[in-house]
C-alpha cells in the first residue's frame, strides 16, 4: 500500500495501492497491445488527439495545479505555472508530430531514404519533484512518435499521473497507450529496466539511481534518456549589474525549496564584488515569503519528506551567514539558508536538493571556470555580466548543457534539455527530445531494371 502525504501538513491524502512485479508486467502487456494500432495512426489524428489531451490539461488547470500542490508542497502560484507549462509542451508535440521527417540522401542505382520509426513500448521513471511537468516532458515526444508507454511516477507524488491518465482516455486517446503504475521505484521501476518488451527507459532521478538504470539496462541494449542530478553554478561578475544578478538569485536556488536539478546552488561571485553581493544577496533572501503553499503569495513550501529533511540539514555545519525564517509544527519545512564554502567543501561538490546556497569567492575569468568545471556534474547554470565577449567566452566554457546569460530560466518547451558529464545524456524538449523515443530506418529502393 502506497500512502501518499502533504508535506505541508503531514496529512495522509490517499492510499493507493502498490503495484507489484504482476501489475508492472500488465501494464507493459497492455501497452504492448495498443502499439501496432497507436503507431498506425495517421499523423494528423494523432496530432489532433495530443492537441486534444493539451487542452483538457488547459480546462483542469487549476484542479491540477491543486493536486500537485498538495502533493508535493509546492506554492500554488508556481504549481499552476507548471502545469500551463505541461499543457505547452502537449501542444508542442502535437504540433511536432507531422515535422519529424526523414530524409532522401543522393545514392547511385535508386533512392535511398529514411524513415523515424517508434521503438515501442517505453518505461518512463520520473521524480518528485516535478512530477507532471518531467511526466511531460517525456510522454509528448514518445507519443507523437507513436509509441505506447507506461509512466512509473515517484512513489511520493503519483497522483497527478494518474489523473492525467484520465484525461488522456477523455481526449480520445486509446487504453493501453498510456499507462500508470504506482509503485515502488526498486520493484516496478526496476520490473520496467528489466522487462524484455520494454524498448527504452526515460528517468530523471538521482545519479546513483540513474547508473542503476544504465546497468540494467545493458541486459536487453534498452535505450535510456538519463536526466540526473547538477550542481550548478551561478558565475557573477564584478561587471555584472549586481542588483539584478542578486534579486534574481535566490529563487534560482531555493525555488521549488531548492529540489530542482537546476539550482544554481554554488553561487560563484568575484573577488572585488564579493562583500557588495553577499550584502544583496542576503537581503533579497530575507524577502522569500515561506509558509502555507496554498497562500497565493506564498514563494517556497516545505521539503518533500523527513528523510529528505535530515539529509538536507547534514549540509549544514556551523553558523550560516543566513539561516531564514520557516513555519515551525507540522510539515518538513527547512528555511532558506547562506553558507561560505570552499570550493572543496561537502556543500560546494554535492547535490543538496534543499534552500542552502553555497557562495565561493573567484579571482578571474580562468579562476570561474575552472571552479564551475571542478564538478562531476554539468546540468545548468548562470552567468552574469555586461561584457558581451566574455559572456560567450564563458558561456562556451562551462562544461553544462544549459546555460543562461544575465537570467537564471534554464527549461522552455521548445529548446534542448540536458546535461553533461554525470548529469546525463540524451535531450528532453524541443525536436531534440524526439530522437531520443524514434530510431533512424534506412531504406534503399533499386530503381534499375
Ligand atoms: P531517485 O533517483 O531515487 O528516484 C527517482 C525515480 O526513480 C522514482 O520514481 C523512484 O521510485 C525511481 N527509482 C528508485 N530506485 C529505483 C530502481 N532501483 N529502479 C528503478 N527505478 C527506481 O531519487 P529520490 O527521489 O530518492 O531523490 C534522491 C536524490 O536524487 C535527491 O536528493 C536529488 O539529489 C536527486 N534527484 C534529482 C532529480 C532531478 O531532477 N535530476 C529529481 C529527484 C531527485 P520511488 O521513489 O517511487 O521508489
Amino acid at each position: 500500500m502506497t500512502r501518499v502525504l502533504n508535506p505541508a501538513t503531514e496529512e495522509t491524502i490517499a492510499e493507493l495501492e502498490s503495484a507489484g512485479v504482476e501489475e508492472t508486467d500488465a501494464a507493459v502487456a497492455s501497452a504492448r497491445a495498443a502499439y501496432p494500432a497507436w503507431r498506425g495512426v495517421a499523423p494528423t489524428d494523432r496530432a489532433r488527439l495530443l492537441r486534444r489531451l493539451a487542452t483538457l490539461v488547459e480546462e483542469h488547470h487549476e484542479e491540477l495545479a491543486r493536486i500537485e500542490s498538495q502533493n508535493v508542497g509546492k506554492p500554488i502560484a508556481g504549481a499552476r505555472g507548471e502545469i500551463a507549462m505541461v499543457a505547452q509542451v502537449f501542444h508542442y508535440y502535437a504540433g511536432a508530430v507531422d515535422k519529424h521527417t526523414g530524409e532522401t540522401i543522393p545514392v547511385a542505382g535508386g533512392i535511398d531514404m529514411t524513415f523515424r520509426e517508434p521503438l515501442g513500448v517505453v518505461g518512463l521513471i520520473t521524480p518528485w519533484n516535478f512530477p507532471l511537468n518531467i511526466a511531460s516532458w517525456k510522454l509528448g515526444p514518445a507519443l507523437a512518435c507513436g509509441n505506447t508507454v507506461v509512466l512509473k511516477p515517484a512513489e511520493l507524488t503519483p497522483l497527478s499521473a494518474l489523473r492525467l491518465a484520465e484525461l488522456a482516455l477523455d481526449a480520445g486517446i486509446p487504453e493501453g497507450v498510456l499507462n500508470v503504475v504506482v509503485g515502488k521505484g526498486s520493484v516496478a521501476g526496476q520490473r520496467l529496466i528489466d522487462h524484455p518488451d520494454v524498448a527504452k527507459i526515460g528517468f530523471t532521478g538521482s545519479t546513483e539511481v540513474g547508473r542503476e538504470v544504465m546497468r540494467g539496462a545493458a541486459a536487453t541494449i534498452k535505450r535510456v534518456t538519463l536526466e540526473l542530478g547538477g550542481k550548478s553554478a551561478n558565475v557573477v561578475f564584478a561587471d555584472a549589474d549586481l542588483e539584478r544578478a542578486a534579486a534574481a538569485a535566490p529563487y534560482a536556488v531555493f525555488d521549488n525549496a531548492g529540489q530542482d536539478c537546476c539550482a544554481r546552488s554554488r553561487i560563484l561571485v568575484e573577488q572585488s564584488v564579493y562583500d557588495r553581493f553577499a550584502e544583496l544577496f542576503v537581503a533579497a533572501t530575507r524577502g522569500v515569503k515561506v509558509g502555507d503553499p496554498a497562500s497565493e503569495t506564498t514563494e517556497m513550501g516545505p521539503l518533500i519528506s523527513a528523510a529528505h529533511r535530515e539529509a538536507v540539514a547534514s549540509f549544514v555545519e556551523g553558523e550560516p551567514l543566513l539561516r531564514g525564517d520557516a513555519p515551525d509544527g507540522a510539515g518538513f519545512w527547512f528555511p532558506c539558508t547562506i553558507v561560505e564554502a570552499r570550493p572543496e567543501d561537502r556543500v560546494a561538490r554535492d547535490e543538496v536538493f534543499g534552500p542552502v546556497a553555497a557562495l565561493i569567492p573567484f579571482a578571474d575569468e580562468a579562476d570561474a571556470i575552472r571552479i564551475a568545471n571542478d564538478s562531476a556534474y554539468g546540468l545548468s547554470g548562470s552567468i552574469w555580466t555586461e561584457n558581451g565577449g566574455r559572456a560567450l567566452r564563458v558561456a562556451r566554457a562551462v562544461e553544462t548543457g544549459v546555460l543562461s546569460i544575465n537570467s537564471n530560466s534554464s527549461v522552455r518547451p521548445s529548446t534542448p534539455f540536458g546535461g553533461f558529464k554525470q548529469s546525463g545524456f540524451g535531450r528532453e524538449l524541443g525536436m531534440h527530445a524526439l530522437a531520443g523515443y524514434s530510431e533512424v530506418k534506412n531504406v534503399f529502393y533499386s530503381t534499375g531494371r
